[in-house]
């Protein structure tokens, strides 16, 4: 039996890993589960998994909590605060750490679970995108596992030769064989709508994906490709991959979840329903292979799988990402918190759809940092990109 910490269990990946483990209650307990303000999405997950502990980012909504389940009469340790949260990632019963806070609040908790030695099921995408050196480090140091869940990453770690598997970010790709990393991307809900049409996108729009159900911030970094971009970051880091190593190819259908080229030309791919739970479910159980809840692929009912180029005039975030990556770590890190602000001022109807790169690139353009030497610098690169953007956006 495995226990699980779920660092944002309330939250789209967190459901998943949960309905992962009400398939297999016999090899996981969900042992602490943690969420930012839902307070009743987590009453009805600790009544249902009774965790030991549970905590809330927020106060209040841990009273809320506190309160709830003492009228079910659960013994459910309720805690709050982001030390809470921390301490939770690195409890010694813990053996599998999910990470799946959304933003750059996540970075704590999944560096604290790295510190003791977990194996980190990562989704948060920017523990890499704001910190890849300091964490791909890091997972060395402490003797980490390092799994990852993104779809795409979750796809070429399966596609790739154990050697490299079990010494990621930091086996040399060329020696195992290997010539390129294909990350596949769906193009989002507006990949074929007339790019003059683009700016009038709504916030309705933009969070509806047409193959994957996600939080509403990943929904919308899908439809402008910052995704994409953001994971082109991420799977440099992971796979240890040159500019030369990798190449992005547009999939509308998002059954192929992304492959890896030979140098033999053979080409190893990860297929299946676009459902998270396959990839999560192999996270966990790694070498080996649990049941995720996600029915077969059936061959048979699909239409055509489909490839095209990447166009940076549809997706100048994606373009922006990976000329970021190459600027190095002050400038992803710039790009990630800028592109988190310019999203909210999105959802919330201040800006425009076409509007988020063109003021990402404006606060670009305004940094003149140098390269963070520890977490402490990452957070302060951060938090002065997170100010440039909302002095931009008052314009
Ligand atoms: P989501 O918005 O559905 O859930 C986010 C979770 O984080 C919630 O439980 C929320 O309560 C929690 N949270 C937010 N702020 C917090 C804080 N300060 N402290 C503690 N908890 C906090 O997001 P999601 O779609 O589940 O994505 C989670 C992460 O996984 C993101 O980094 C995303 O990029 C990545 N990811 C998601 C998918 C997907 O299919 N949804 C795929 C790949 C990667
Ligand atoms: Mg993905």
């Amino acid at each position: 039996m495995k226990n699980l910490t779920i660092l944002g269990s309330t939250g789209s990946i967190g459901c998943s890993t949960l309905s992962v483990i009400r398939q297999n209650p016999t090899l996981f307990k969900a042992y602490a589960l943690v969420g930012g303000v839902n307070v009743a999405k987590m009453t009805e997950q600790c009544l249902e998994f009774k965790p030991i502990y549970a905590a809330m980012a927020d106060e209040n909504a841990a009273k809320q909590l506190q309160h709830n389940l003492q009228q079910a009469n659960l013994t459910t340790k309720v805690l709050s605060g982001e030390q809470a949260i921390c301490d939770l990632a690195q409890l010694p019963e813990v053996d599998q750490v999910m990470a799946a806070i959304v933003g750059a609040a996540g970075l704590k908790p999944t560096l604290a679970a790295v510190k003791k030695g977990k194996r980190i099921l990562l989704a948060n995408k920017e523990s890499l995108v704001t910190c890849g050196h300091l964490f791909m480090q890091a997972i060395k140091t402490y003797g980490a596992e390092l799994l990852p869940v993104d779809s795409e990453h979750n796809a070429i770690f399966q596609s790739l030769p154990a050697e490299v598997q079990t010494n990621l970010g930091f086996a040399s790709l060329a020696e195992h064989g290997v010539t390129k990393i294909v990350l596949t991307g769906s193009g989002g809900p507006f990949r074929y709508t007339p790019i003059e049409d683009l700016k009038h996108v709504t916030p309705e729009q933009a969070v509806a994906h047409p193959n994957w159900s996600m939080g509403k911030k990943i929904s919308v970094d899908s439809a402008t490709m910052m995704n994409k971009g953001l994971e082109y970051i991420e799977a440099r880091w992971l796979f240890n991959a040159s500019p030369q190593e990798m190449e992005i190819i547009v999939h509308p259908q998002s059954i192929i979840h992304s492959m890896v080229r030979y140098s033999d030309g053979s080409v190893i791919a990860e297929l299946g329903n676009p459902d998270m739970c396959t990839p999560i479910a192999y996270s966990m159980s790694y070498p080996n292979r649990i049941k995720s809840g996600v029915p077969p692929l059936d061959f048979l009912s699909l239409s055509e799988l489909t490839f095209k180029q990447p166009d940076f005039e549809r997706y100048p975030c994606l373009k922006l990402a990976i000329d970021a990556f190459n600027a190095g770590q002050a400038t992803t890190t710039v790009l990630n918190a800028a592109n988190e602000i310019a999203v909210e001022a999105f959802l919330n109807h201040q800006i425009g759809f076409m509007e988020i790169a063109h003021y990402i690139e404006q606060v670009l353009s305004k940094s003149v940092l140098s390269e963070p030497a520890s977490i402490d610098d990452v957070f302060a690169i951060d938090e002065w990109a997170r100010a440039e953007m909302n002095r931009q956006l008052k314009g």
